[in-house]
């Protein structure tokens, strides 16, 4: 782990959507540490010494450096099991359980003392041929480095599940990306 703490920083960085002090991601110095970096990183993932926490970690910093800047910054909500959203069609915030804790929607706080009036709408995975180019990528990651509970997790993350609000059945990751207000990228 000792030499991925830094490369976690630079991926941290590169994705960073708070950029003070300049007017735009400085693109030119990133690129010319992105190869070296990338390099780096496959060389821990293939290892095969990562726990899975260490694991979501290094796709996020892949993520980056590839710039998919959103999940650069959000990957690692799978570790912690929790993503926030909005429904596109009520916009009622949501919570996207995908993780630890299970696969499935709540249209309020889950955590702590369980309301018995919320509730839980499970999230269906995405079937493989429906996963988009990142997903995709992301999951073959997961697969060919036999981290198979968090390939699992991503085809969730790009799943599908129903509004416990409107009962309309919504995308779960437009649901999170947009409600950040990013593209998902
Ligand atoms: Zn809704």
């Amino acid at each position: 782990m000792e030499r991925l703490s830094p490369l976690m920083l630079v991926g941290a960085i590169i994705a960073s959507d708070d950029l003070v002090g300049v007017d735009q991601r400085p693109t030119d110095m990133i690129q010319a540490v992105i190869p070296d970096a990338e390099a780096l990183m496959e060389d821990c993932l293939a290892s095969g010494e990562l726990d899975q926490e260490a694991f979501i970690y290094c796709l996020q910093t892949l993520c980056a450096l590839a710039g998919h800047l959103f999940w650069g910054r959000n990957l690692s909500y799978l570790f912690s099991g929790e993503f926030s959203g909005n429904c596109s069609a009520c916009g009622h915030s949501l919570y996207f359980v995908v993780g630890a804790y299970g696969f499935f929607c709540v249209g309020e706080e889950w955590i702590g003392p369980r309301k018995r009036t919320s509730t839980q709408n499970p999230i269906f995975p995405s079937p493989l041929q429906h996963l988009s180019p990142v997903a995709a990528w992301l999951h073959q990651k997961a697969v060919a480095h036999d981290q198979l509970e968090v390939a699992k997790q991503i085809l969730h993350l790009f799943g599908t599940t129903k509004c416990p609000e409107c009962n309309i059945m919504l995308e779960v990751s437009p649901a999170i990306t947009q409600a950040s207000g990013s593209s998902g990228d």
